[in-house]
């Protein structure tokens, strides 16, 4: 047999097999919550979450990241295994997430990136904060944003007085196509800009723009905290937040980062602190073994090959990505694919699922 034959034959085999042992497919959930806006589809109903859990029942199992990454290393996997992720430590992962978790006997583990324990909101809040619930705006905003000086200039009728009360600003998204507002515009072309940026130097720029709202910034954030009781809004847990998170024994807390920075950004060094200092602060506030790890925003470009050793060195045994993908035998422990799972009814999730697993 030829060499190529011999290849071809070894793919075919390797799929059957794939297809007859199975394979595991693992969600990423951020939030459990329904706030009143949700720019980044972030949130997934408490109700949703209940429903998603009842389908996983019905078609499959649901096991520990642990376990499931176990039995793939020992070449053991049954058909439709499934594991529940939580990315960023949100508070709404303890007070809406875990209890619909324990009624159901299902595990799940959260990644929180350490230096937002209790404190740093997500750059991705702070615009929506500063630039979506404010009432009005400056028509003029400059910021320097690596070594260059981005302005903008609007005008009051179509920026500082655009928020329609009919709710189609709140219910937008980034992924819809058109911008409602220019506020809207400069929201996405913000978290764009700031995405690949390191912690520190995104903390100046949200620095600078929130100067430059004066007590605007301020004034919309103590509003949207106390709009609809939604003072939550979201906020990571804090360090008993986090222990009541991880007791019991359903909830694993892994490591995101420090400062949840695009990885591939950084010099290997500080990638380095970046992994190795979560995973101590995370040990030494919870005094319980950090195993696992997921990478910020996980895609294939925000994080590289020196990322998975830096991971490995200290001393995690999986982790886990943001690309979509069936883990089957032979997966890269330490590039776990995982499905975005976004606020679908029971039926659009089982519907999602059974593709996935048919795939
Ligand atoms: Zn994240």
């Amino acid at each position: 047999m030829s060499v190529a034959t011999l290849g071809s034959v070894r793919r075919v085999a390797r799929r059957v097999r794939n297809r007859l042992v199975g394979g595991v497919v693992v969600l990423l959930y951020h939030r459990v919550a329904s706030p009143k806006r949700d720019p980044q589809l972030l949130a997934v109903s408490p109700d949703h979450f209940e429903e998603h859990l009842n389908v996983l029942r019905h078609l499959g199992r649901v096991v520990s990241l642990e376990q499931a990454e176990r039995d793939l290393r020992a070449g053991r996997c049954p058909r439709r295994t499934f594991v529940v992720t939580f990315d960023d430590g949100y508070v709404d992962n303890l007070t809406h997430a875990k209890p619909i978790l324990e009624k159901n006997d299902a595990a799940a583990t959260v990644f929180v990136p350490s230096g937002h324990v209790g404190g740093r909101p997500f750059y991705w809040q702070t615009l929506e904060w500063l630039l979506l619930d404010a009432a009005t705006l400056p028509g003029e905003l400059s910021l320097t944003i690596g070594a260059q000086r981005h302005a903008w200039s609007f005008n009051q009728e179509g920026y500082g007085g655009a928020v329609r009360d009919d709710g189609a600003d709140e219910a937008w998204n980034v992924l819809d196509r058109a911008n409602p507002t220019p506020r809207h515009g400069l929201y996405r072309e913000l978290c764009d800009l700031l995405r690949p940026m390191a912690g520190g130097e995104r903390e100046a720029v949200l620095g600078a723009l929130a100067a430059q709202l004066g007590d605007k910034g301020s004034e919309a954030r103590r509003a949207s905290a106390k709009r609809g009781g939604d003072a939550d809004a979201g906020r990571v847990v804090d360090v008993d937040e986090l222990n009541a998170l991880a007791s019991g024994d359903l909830v694993e807390i892994g490591a995101h980062t420090v400062s949840h920075s695009m990885l591939s950004r950084l010099p290997v060094d500080e990638q380095r602190v970046e992994v190795r200092r979560s995973r101590a602060e995370l040990e030494a506030w919870t005094g319980r073994a950090v195993r696992s790890f997921a990478y910020p925003f996980g895609s294939r470009i925000d994080y590289t090959g020196e990322t998975i050793d830096v991971v490995r060195d200290c001393g995690f045994d999986r982790a886990c990505a943001n690309v979509p993908g069936v883990a089957r035998l032979g997966v890269d422990p330490f590039a776990l694919p995982r499905f975005l799972v976004r606020d679908w009814d029971g039926d659009g999730f089982a519907r999602r699922v059974r593709q996935w697993v048919s795939e």
